[in-house]
């Protein structure tokens, strides 16, 4: 639950530059690649699901190898998952920071990041000039 208080202060002065209809096309974007991310999560988890059933319907047969495979798919298909629901995490934070006012604005100048930016890697926190200012002080 949000404090409404925030919610508010977070508003005006500190965004800048941002219209209502382009926080409503960030937030589509976002909201439609969390439902993405879903669908790939069941779908994977189904699958995952089944993966286990099969081995357990045919453990009693396995010779070594056979299991080892099992084993390396199986933790692909493990970390596979955890992705998945590590990128769907982000995506809902995007959209909580995005009511609060703090998403999409760069790190580096406070200036909003372009949406077409956000679209292509929303989880962004510079724009493209911070992000080349700061890789080449990195370099
Ligand atoms: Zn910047």
């Amino acid at each position: 639950m949000l404090v409404n208080g925030a919610v508010i202060t977070g508003k005006g002065a500190a965004v800048k530059g941002r219209t209502p209809e382009e926080i409503e096309q960030i937030r589509a974007i976002l909201r439609g690649r969390f439902d993405d991310l879903s669908s790939e999560y069941e779908e994977a988890a189904a699958e995952n699901h089944k993966l286990r059933l099969a081995e357990i319907g045919d453990a009693a047969g396995d010779d070594q190898a056979d299991s080892g495979s099992k084993t390396a798919e199986r933790d692909a298909a493990t970390s596979l998952l955890r992705t998945l629901l590590d990128r769907r995490t982000q995506a809902e934070l995007a959209m909580q920071r995005l009511d609060d006012g703090t998403y999409g604005n760069c790190e580096g100048c406070h200036n909003p990041i372009p949406v077409e930016r956000l679209e292509v890697f929303p989880s962004a926190t510079t724009c493209v000039n911070c992000k080349q200012v700061r890789e080449r002080r990195a370099g």
